[in-house]
């Protein structure tokens, strides 16, 4: 009997790839309502045209910031998107508020932008991203 031919991945690894090849409905990635709340601070909730609702805090966007420098670091240390960086053991911790936007602003029909108050701005959340990432929190 030969194995040849038989890949044996991870179970995230085909989950991963599962995810990729399953293209969604574009109901599921076409936002009926979208509310971003940086006054209140609450982060951003999407009720979906095909009824689901997603909520995410602005640290876990920050967290899954999908731009290319923000990918690869998270590539390298092996973090999920909105997986929080670890906190380095340290005898007085310096304070870090959460992250929060200072502006965000539609890109076309597609996706949102957020400039965050670090600075960083390089992000595009696409719909089709974000609606993946509500995925990941189930
Ligand atoms: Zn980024």
């Amino acid at each position: 009997m030969s194995h040849e031919g038989i890949r044996i991945v991870s179970l995230e690894e085909s989950r991963r790839e599962q995810q990729q090849e399953q293209p969604l409905p574009p109901d599921a990635v076409t936002p009926a309502k979208v509310k971003i709340a940086i006054t209140e601070g609450t982060g951003v909730e999407i009720v979906w045209k095909d009824g689901q609702r997603s909520h995410w805090s602005f640290p876990y966007l920050r967290d899954a910031c999908p731009c290319a420098t923000c990918h690869e670091e998270r590539e390298k240390t092996g973090r999920k998107p909105g997986e929080p960086k670890p906190v380095p053991q340290q005898m007085f911790p310096l304070y870090t508020p959460p992250a929060r936007p200072v502006k965000a602003e539609p890109i076309g029909r597609y996706a949102i932008k957020f400039k965050w108050a670090d600075g960083h701005e390089s992000g595009i959340y696409a719909f089709e991203f974000l609606r993946r990432l509500h995925g990941e929190m189930l």
